[in-house]
């Protein structure tokens, strides 16, 4: 893979060189991360997003407009608040590296990995913004809002409807094999697409839905809450049947995994302790997102 020729050759939409254009895209990752901590703060509190300004919790001292540039203000105000001193959340500065790092990354996969600029980027960009904030309110405080998952299915739907007129079945991973299937074939490629979208849903949050039933009913307690079940009707709407199927295999793996290190350390025997699953879903989306046809690929090149 010819990663640093493609780096000097590829054009972005603004002209810009690719470098530069990562640069840029970093930054507006960041700037959106500052967002999402608004989000991930306030929507489990059901204050509004749009209102008042930031404030400190601490001395309820307005946040200059100086003092809230991503990841540096913090790095410069040694993460205290200028008027009292009050430590400040290091999620503050880290949702913010993170939501930039994980849109550059998002770039050059998009970019380079299809040789050119392409209409899904932005709507990569927001369903990965979204995940980001499901992970991080899912983390504090184990619920998975319905104002982001709602949302989500029906930004998901849209995508499925409007890439392919752009992209054609290059627009999602699932496409190209699903045109092929004998009673899809006809279609024209916009209803395809919705197709593999009902075809994602159900495998993400059927498939979720199904499992939290039957542990219900054999253990007689709730496995977990309907937000898991939502939250994969929009990953697996978005992202197909293939991906979806990949991400949930990623978020048991991670989480089993994770539980299990968490009963060695905390010395614990109790299998029904609530992990936030959320996490570990999101987590395998943007995965799947990034190499999940790469992933699956080189599985099926086991056979
Ligand atoms: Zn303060």
């Amino acid at each position: 893979m010819n990663i640093f020729m493609s780096l000097l050759v590829n054009d972005f939409p603004f002209g810009l060189p690719v470098p530069l254009a990562a640069i840029f895209v970093g930054a507006l990752g960041a700037i959106i991360g500052s967002f999402l901590n608004v989000v991930i703060f306030r929507l489990p509190r059901e204050e509004s997003i749009v209102f008042p300004n930031s404030r400190c919790p601490q001395c309820s001292t307005a946040i200059h407009a100086y003092d809230n540039i991503p990841v540096l203000s913090y790095l410069i105000l040694r993460g205290r608040c200028r008027t009292c001193s009050t430590a400040i959340s290091a999620r503050y500065p880290a949702v913010e590296a993170l939501t930039g790092i994980l849109f550059v990354a998002v770039f050059l996969h998009d970019v380079i990995g299809r040789n050119g600029p392409t209409a899904a980027l932005p709507f990569d960009l927001a369903f990965v913004s979204a995940l980001i904030a499901l992970i991080f309110i899912d983390a504090e405080h184990m619920i998975l809002p319905n104002a982001i998952t709602y949302p989500g299915i029906v930004f998901a739907l849209v995508a499925r409807l409007l890439l392919p007129f752009l992209m054609g079945t290059n627009a999602f991973d699932d496409l190209p094999t699903l045109a092929n299937v004998n009673y899809l074939s006809g279609l024209p490629v916009w209803a395809v697409s919705l197709a593999g979208a009902v075809l994602g849903a159900l495998a993400g949050g059927g498939s979720l839905w199904l499992m939290g039933w039957l542990w219900e009913k054999l253990r007689k307690v709730e496995a977990m809450g309907l937000g898991d079940v939502k939250m994969m009707f929009m990953v697996g709407a978005y992202l197909g049947w293939r991906l979806t199927v990949l991400t949930i295999f990623l978020g048991v793996i991670t989480a089993s995994l994770t539980g299990i290190l968490l009963m060695l350390k905390r010395g614990e025997r109790n299998m029904q302790m609530l992990l936030p699953f959320g996490i570990f879903l999101g987590v395998g989306s943007i995965i799947a997102l990034m190499v999940g046809a790469r992933i699956i690929s080189w599985y099926a090149g086991q056979f």
